[in-house]
């Protein structure tokens, strides 16, 4: 506190007048965002902060239309600290170029920021201590449509435990926001034959992005 400040509120005190309250200041939404970001990268909420090199808190547009949720960081997101990269990325960067996006244009993000070993699977008390950034990010950036790439990001976001397919076959509301389930890009570099259908759910994402102008 400044040493005027703090003659002044002594001089209040003195005057008789007791409780003196201060309307915090209000952050924009980019103070908000840098805010959950230093406090993610120093997370050390579950045992993934022992093995992890970098937090992979995520990258892209704060203030996107588009917000693209994946399962969790590989052995090239923990080097970089970047979501997304490494062969999977580089084809969700074509993917999303075919629809006339650069990565720049939407928010890319996981569901879990720390790598689980030898990529194994999140374990449930990991995504449970991970997922409130990620529902911060979300509350911060508030895209009007989000795309979960892979199931495990779908189970972990809309609490529903079913396959891929079913989930494919309609889109959901997550907090009133429109939400598409594809594959995740892994998935299609194992299996090709699921570009074709990733492809159709990332039209319906443009015509909708294209409604939005
Ligand atoms: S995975 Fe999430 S909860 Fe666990 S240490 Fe990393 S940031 Fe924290």
């Amino acid at each position: 506190m400044k040493k005027t400040t703090k003659q002044y509120l002594e001089y209040l005190e003195m005057s008789g007048i007791q409780d003196i309250f201060f309307e915090e200041r209000k952050m924009n939404s980019t103070e908000k965002f840098e805010k959950l970001k230093a406090k993610t990268l120093k997370c050390k909420k579950c045992e993934l902060a022992k093995t992890r090199n970098n937090v992979c808190f995520g990258n892209g547009n704060p203030n996107a239309d588009l917000m693209l949720i994946g399962e969790a960081p590989g052995a090239e997101e923990d080097k970089t600290g970047n979501v997304f990269v490494g062969r999977a990325g580089k084809l969700l960067t074509k993917m999303l170029q075919a629809i006339n996006l650069e990565r720049e244009d939407i928010y890319i993000a996981n569901t879990v920021k720390c790598r689980p070993p030898e990529n194994r699977d999140p374990k449930a008390a990991e995504k449970i201590a991970c997922l409130p950034y990620l529902e911060k990010q979300i509350a911060i950036i508030q895209p009007k449509i989000i795309l979960l790439v892979g199931r495990v990001a779908a189970i972990n976001l809309l609490k529903q435990d079913i396959p891929l397919k079913t989930f494919r076959e309609t889109t959901h509301l997550y907090q009133g926001i429109k939400t598409y389930v594809s594959y995740h890009p892994s998935a299609l570099l194992r299996n090709p034959n699921w570009k074709r259908p990733a492809w159709e759910d990332l039209q319906k994402i443009q015509q909708d992005l294209e409604n939005l102008k």
